[in-house]
């Protein structure tokens, strides 16, 4: 049976990024060596670094000023290492939800932290405004994709302070005006390549402000020096991240992958709305996620939930159970998952309504 995979992360990657990654781990740019077991030096290796940097500029249209480097210890590392980097005195935070909190959760540790606006009073379905940035903050962080709640800022803030995002979740889903931000980073494994790598994309000259002693694999620095060949990087992460981003480039660019996440997204939340059985939980049209699309069972349908589940899984479809914190469904509409996916998952929905 065909698999349909919804998962929310680690996820669905460009079935050519894989097959390309296999051929590399017997064969490595026809080295006749394993990707597995090159030296990270290798000028073969090395092609595929730059190769890193020079398609996220392009697909981003990075401007001039900024440099983008390839981590290792995830998204949760840059909740630690942005304030270590950025921070002199305070710092502001937009808590739109769990991973929000866990970033605002470290920058305490090193000064005066403001949450601006929160989100949790109703589980995270929104995305607050009309709040204040306070001037004197150091920078303002964001996360632009809420994955266990489905919201999302879809569009590019101006901010009179540094503007920093988590992108880690929306990455590469849509056009993103780089020049806005000062900082922009994110896990590989939602919508880039396999777990183990972390983009980071910074505008150099906000670097070196801050009095501290930095740790030196924690400073930003060290990574932009040695063109994150400081120390041995993730290298399989990052072969199999430079083939999705050669896909997507194929595609038509971020531009076009727009478009494409635009109309799954639409395809379903009007199902979800359509359908008597479910309902969205992003009530906001303009909050909503085109990554992480979340409904609930109606009321009345309540314990339907469990049934759902089980009918769906049994007709392909894989990871559309929602966060164990917000209950529900989710299904991952990632750049890398088909239409027909989406389209597939609707039918069930359909028929399983004509059932109940
Ligand atoms: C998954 C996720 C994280 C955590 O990423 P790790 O690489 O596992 O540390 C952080 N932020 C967002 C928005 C995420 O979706």
């Amino acid at each position: 049976m065909k698999k349909h995979n919804f998962y929310a992360g680690p996820s669905i990657l460009p079935q050519e990024a894989i097959d390309d990654t296999i051929e590399a781990i017997k064969d490595f740019a026809g080295t006749g060596i394993s990707l597995l077991s090159i030296s990270h030096r290798s000028k073969e290796f090395e092609a595929i670094m730059n190769e890193a940097e020079a398609l996220f500029k392009e697909l981003l249209d990075i401007p001039e000023g900024y440099r983008v480097i390839f981590l290792g210890g995830g998204a949760s590392t840059q909740f630690m290492m942005v304030p270590f980097n950025l921070m002199n005195k305070k710092a502001a935070y937009l808590n739109t939800g769990t991973w929000a909190k866990k970033a605002l959760k470290e920058a305490k540790g090193f000064g005066e932290v403001v949450e601006v606006a929160s989100s949790a009073d109703t589980l995270y379905n929104y995305i607050p405004k009309g709040y204040t940035v306070p001037a004197d903050a150091d920078y303002f962080h964001i996360t632009t994709n809420n994955t266990i709640y489905g919201t999302e800022i879809k569009y590019d803030m101006d901010c009179k302070v540094p503007l920093v995002a988590d992108m880690s979740s929306d990455i590469f889903s849509r056009p993103v005006d780089v020049s806005k931000y000062v900082l922009i980073y994110g896990g590989a494994q939602k919508n880039f390549a396999p777990a183990g790598v972390t983009f980071v994309i910074v505008r150099e000259d906000i670097l070196g402000k801050v009095e501290r002693f930095i740790p030196t694999m924690l400073n930003y620095k060290t990574h932009i020096d040695e063109g994150s060949m400081f120390n041995t990087p993730p290298v399989l992460p990052i072969y199999t991240g430079v083939q999705t981003l050669r896909w997507l480039k194929k595609l038509g660019g971020v531009k076009e992958m727009n478009r494409i996440n635009n109309a799954k997204a639409d395809l379903l939340y009007g199902e979800i709305e359509r359908n008597k059985l479910f309902k969205p939980t992003v009530l906001n049209k303009e909050d909503r996620s085109i990554m992480n699309i979340c409904w609930i069972m109606n009321d009345e349908y309540k314990d339907l939930e469990q049934v759902f589940l089980k009918y769906a899984q049994e007709r392909g479809m894989v990871g559309l159970k929602g966060h164990r914190s917000v209950g529900g469904f989710r299904a991952s509409t990632y750049n890398a998952l088909p239409l027909e996916s989406v389209q597939a998952l609707v039918d069930v929905m359909k028929e399983f309504e004509s059932k109940n």
